[in-house]
């Protein structure tokens, strides 16, 4: 499950990268009806946009906040917190990659890399991500918002 998501839902495009979807954040500079986005479910606020989109699958939201968004596309789709939580970077889409304690150790703050265990690198951009104080509260808000944690496979299949 792949999405496109216009530019107006920047931040659900980012909690569904958190997630582990593949997602595409319409820009200015964006074709977003190009053919190479034919495979992807297309979420839009904007009436205008989801009458014109070209190809399958589409979502209209009605709801402002990206909390109240999510809540509604998950009327649409099972989104859950599987096991490609924290699989792609939320700033350019690109997957994470493991990153050892030794080789993250002069790009973190020193407590930063004391007290985690667990680190990520963006192949793309290099932004670093590690399992801190900030994914647990993402966790607990996205179970708030009544995402199960889960960690069946299959349930990604793109
Ligand atoms: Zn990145």
């Amino acid at each position: 499950m792949k999405f496109l998501v216009d530019t107006m839902l920047i931040k659900l495009g980012r909690y569904l990268r958190f997630l582990g979807y593949d997602t595409v954040i319409v820009t200015p500079e964006t074709d977003w009806k190009s053919s190479a986005h034919a495979n992807r479910i297309f979420v839009t606020t904007s009436r205008k946009h989801f009458e014109q989109w070209p190809f399958g699958e589409k979502i209209l939201l009605h709801s402002q906040g990206v909390e109240n968004q999510l809540r509604e596309l998950r009327e649409f789709i099972p989104l859950s917190i599987g096991e490609n939580f924290l699989s792609r970077c939320s700033r350019c889409n690109a997957v994470l990659e493991p990153l050892s304690r030794e080789a993250v150790l002069p790009q973190v703050p020193p407590l930063v890399a004391k007290n985690f265990e667990h680190f990520y690198r963006c192949s793309q951009c290099g932004k670093i991500y590690w399992e801190g104080g900030h994914v647990k509260r993402l966790k607990q808000k996205l179970q708030r918002l009544g995402l199960d944690e889960q960690n069946r496979k299959g349930d990604y299949d793109d």
